[in-house]
């Protein structure tokens, strides 16, 4: 599914990335984890082809096709999706108009038919309800005055409307009280089955139950310091990352 070969990064003159590599199969879900300022969003951004990053040298391969000069929206044409740590507020862009093209644009460009606005609205008022969203929200605009909650869950929406084959998740579980977590979490296990693929950025193990992991590795100023299983993320709540710093 996804290959990121000696991946070197770097933002305004500065080195964030420092030669990452690793793997996803299909079905996979891997999850990162590392200290603040280890450059977990920037990885999470990259993939997704963030403006603001410069590849200096190595590779994304994607589904066998090397991605890493593609742009954002062709990525997600793909099967790339990117849930940011920290949503947008974008006053005057309401969501349905901006849920409707998104999901037109990139089901158009899948060759796939696109339905109507009211087969539209249908599948979101199901998406809604599923994540426990007020139906009310749709007329609201994009992540404006939201909780810290609700925006996740706006991200979580789009996930649903995107239907990608990997979906990055920068600490979608990040400001999210028990229940909201609960409800983040059965969106998360929605989207997993033997196709798709999940890559998870988080500091938390109470996620862990809905991502299930195939693998954790960690981040280290830059670069990928640690890899094992699910012991490692329990191992890491507990003693920090002081031994890695
Ligand atoms: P993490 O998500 O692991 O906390 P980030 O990827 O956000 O870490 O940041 C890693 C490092 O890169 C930090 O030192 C951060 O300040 C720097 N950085 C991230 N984005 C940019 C940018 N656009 N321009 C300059 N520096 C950046
Ligand atoms: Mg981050």
């Amino acid at each position: 599914m996804l290959e990121v070969k000696n991946l070197v990064v770097m933002a305004k003159d500065k080195l964030i990335l420092d030669d990452i590599s690793f793997e996803i199969d299909e079905g996979e879900s891997v999850v990162i984890m590392g200290p603040n300022g280890s450059g977990k969003s920037t990885l999470a951004n990259v993939l997704m082809g963030h403006p603001d990053y410069e590849v200096k040298s190595g590779q994304i391969i994607f589904q066998g096709k090397d991605i890493s000069s593609a742009k954002p929206e062709e990525r997600a044409v793909a099967g790339l999706f990117l849930a940011f740590q920290e949503p947008r507020e974008i006053a005057g862009l309401e969501l349905f108009p901006f849920l409707f093209d998104a999901y037109k644009s990139v089901r158009t460009a899948r060759q796939q038919d696109p339905g109507s606005v009211f087969s539209f609205k249908e599948k979101l008022d199901k998406e809604l309800s599923s994540l426990q969203i007020h139906t009310d929200w749709s007329s609201r605009q994009l992540n404006q005055d939201f909780s810290g909650g609700e925006k996740k869950k706006s991200e979580l929406l789009q996930l649903a409307l995107a239907s990608p084959s990997l979906a990055i998740f920068d600490e979608i579980d990040s400001g999210l009280d028990v229940d909201a977590l609960e409800v983040a979490g059965q969106a998360i296990k929605r989207f997993k089955n033997d196709k798709n693929s999940l890559l998870a950025v988080t500091h938390y193990q109470r996620v862990l139950k809905y991502i299930n992991p195939d693998r954790v590795l960690v981040m280290s100023r830059g670069k990928i310091v640690k890899s094992g299983g699910q012991e490692l993320a329990a191992q890491l709540e507990q003693e920090g990352f002081s031994a890695l710093k």
